[in-house]
């Protein structure tokens, strides 16, 4: 397409203000300066979270640590495993009794743990909580600020297009995988994924209103034709068919039946609308740029970290298949997701997403799964083609990582599985026991808590669960308490299950809550006795299915925010397999 030049001073259509043309693209640049000083806050909040995550990846590998990589280098075990031994030890800082704690310390413990748990309780049906809705409704409230503060929206509703240009950065920025917002605020990007949906929807309800009332402009003036005939106003009805097809083929009952369908759609739609609005508008330009601008700095790097590698595929039975990729030896942490292509046929033509349930082993520790390990269930047609494809070997391309867990340390931390949530569970233990065993003292204990339908299903990474419990119970400062919840007792036990020390299955289901409020407690023995003391901390982490992720938010969200001041302050990571 040529260069269009600077957009051209359009005259005002009549009865209008004469400067429509200056003041509506300057309250799209207000809107713009609010959502990028918020951006920006956020930022500077999370600023500590992102040093911390950095310094950990750049102790941990350096220079590769930007994507997957192999050691290629000659093994050195002596080395290795004087490395581990000397890691230098961070200890504990030991609990204190509570009344020692002053009360302005109290105080703050106590603000913090109300806010959090405020802006943490998840409300049923929205699948947001408190916190992305009131971040939803300050985007609209800022939006509908910038439609309605000086314009004559019905005589004119340009106003409402300019507010459709300003969010295509935002829209764009919180779509890609590889987002510069996501990095600095040390999130995964889906977590910023509901930002994205909802400013697509207000797009589409924006170019509505702006569509809507010019029709109705050119009807009340008895200008109907023109809607066929000028160039402008078809340009303008084809860009507004494009987003709407957009949105409709983005709806969650679309994303959950039809996921490729989805996916496809979605490219090659937006494709078409940048070609129709850069028709319709000569405005658009300088909006569609910094889209454009993030769109290729994803592709740049993905590129850059796409990897192709060696895989053994192994069906455990007809509902999981492990994928091994044993060259993967670094670059990401276990409970960060990949997103797999298998080469091979037709499963070539689709990447899923799967996350990794283990920790990066030292080579020197052979007692250890060397490389990347991925659980597949069997799900629809992709996983079931993986599956029947038997025990074999298979080229796999690897997109990521992305996404886990980036938590502040935790004297306790509670993991809790639903299904296969449990891959993401295994990994977050993996990472959690190899920083003790790296010399991190901070975390103590360890409750493992899986939702699971049968013996069967736990018969899938019983060996994993097991070889992890014997690890923790080697240390004798660490405690791993491992709990399965089985819906039905059905099958016949895993006989790996009962080596596992500290593990115990039954068949009822306690409820979140009744999981959470003991981890709470905290007791110091001392001289005068055994008194509440002030915990280091308690982390709940979750993957499951979309129940079981709410209960555990909102059992957070419940404690009292004393309660919670006394543990050292309660933090929740929250996982969905669901985009
Ligand atoms: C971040 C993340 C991590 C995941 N980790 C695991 C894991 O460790 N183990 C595991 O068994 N499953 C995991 N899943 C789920 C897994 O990706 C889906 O089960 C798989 O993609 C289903 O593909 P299918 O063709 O077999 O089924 P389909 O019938 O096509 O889809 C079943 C469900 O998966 C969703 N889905 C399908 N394709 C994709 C895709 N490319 N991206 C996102 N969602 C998709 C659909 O919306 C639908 O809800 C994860 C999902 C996400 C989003």
């Amino acid at each position: 397409m040529s260069d269009p030049g600077p957009a051209p001073v359009l005259a005002p259509p009549p009865g209008q203000q004469d400067d429509v043309y200056l003041i509506d693209p300057g309250y799209a640049m207000i809107f713009t300066y609010t959502w990028v000083s918020v951006a920006a806050a956020a930022i500077l909040y999370r600023l500590p979270k992102l040093y911390r995550r950095m310094r950990h990846a750049w102790r941990r590998d350096g220079l590769q640590g930007w994507g997957l990589y192999e050691d290629l280098s000659p093994l050195a075990p002596e080395e290795e495993k004087e490395a581990l031994i000397r890691g230098s030890a961070i200890k504990r800082t030991d609990s204190f009794r509570w009344v020692t704690v002053s009360t302005p310390v109290r105080l703050v413990r106590a603000g913090e743990a109300l806010f959090r748990n405020t802006f943490g309780w998840e409300v049923k049906y929205l699948r947001l909580n408190v916190g992305q809705l009131f971040l939803l409704v300050g985007f609209t409230v800022t939006l509908l600020l910038c439609l309605t503060l000086n314009s004559e929206l019905v005589l004119n509703s340009n106003r409402a297009g300019f507010m459709v240009l300003s969010l295509i950065p935002p829209v764009f920025l919180l779509s890609t995988k590889n987002s510069p917002l996501a990095f600095l605020l040390s999130i995964g990007y889906e977590k910023l994924n509901f930002l994205h949906r909802w400013g697509g929807r207000m797009m589409f309800l924006l170019a509505w209103v702006h569509g809507a009332l010019w029709i109705n402009n050119r009807l009340v003036n008895g200008q109907a034709y023109l809607l066929l005939t000028e160039d402008k106003e078809r340009r303008g009805i084809a860009t507004i068919s494009v987003l709407t097809l957009i949105v409709l083929t983005s709806l969650r009952p679309v994303r959950i039946f039809a996921w490729q369908f989805f996916f496809t759609s979605h490219v090659a739609l937006y494709v078409a609308w940048f070609v129709c609005l850069n028709y319709h508008t000569p405005y658009a330009i300088p909006w569609i740029y910094p889209a454009l601008a993030f769109y290729g700095w994803d592709i740049s790097v993905r590129l850059l970290r796409f990897r192709v590698k060696d895989a053994s595929l192994l069906p455990i039975d007809d509902q999981m298949t492990l994928v091994h990729i044993p060259d993967a030896v670094g670059g990401w942490r276990g409970g960060q997701h990949v997103r797999l292509r298998i080469l091979a046929g037709d499963l070539a033509f689709q990447a899923h997403p799967l996350t990794i349930l283990n920790a990066p082993a030292s080579r020197a520790d052979t007692t250890r799964t060397q490389g990347m390990l991925l659980g597949a269930r069997v799900n629809g047609d992709w996983t079931r083609a993986l599956n029947k494809l038997g025990k074999t070997g298979a080229w796999v391309m690897l997109d990521g990582p992305y996404g886990g867990v980036c938590m502040n340390p935790k004297e306790r931390v509670l993991l809790v599985a639903g299904g296969s949530g449990v891959t993401f569970t295994l990994g977050v233990m993996d990472e959690l026991i190899s920083a003790v065993e790296g010399g991190d003292r901070r975390l103590r204990e360890i409750e493992f808590v899986w939702y699971i339908r049968s013996y069967d299903c736990v018969s899938w990474f019983v060996s994993h669960l097991q070889a992890l419990a014997l690890r923790a119970h080697s240390m004798s400062f660490l405690d791993l308490r491992v709990r399965i919840f089985l819906t039905c007792p059905c099958g016949d036990p895993p006989l790996l299950l009962s080596s596992i020390p500290d593990c115990a299955v039954s068949t009822s289901k306690p409820s979140m809550r009744e999981l959470v409020l003991p981890l709470l407690e905290f007791e110091l023995e001392d001289a005068e006795g055994v008194k509440p003391a002030m915990g280091g901390g308690v982390g709940v982490v979750v993957c499951g299915p979309e129940r079981l992720v709410r209960h555990a938010q909102n059992a957070v969200a419940r404690i009292s925010p004393v309660g919670a001041a006394r543990a050292g302050g309660v933090e929740i990571h929250a996982e969905r397999f669901s985009l």
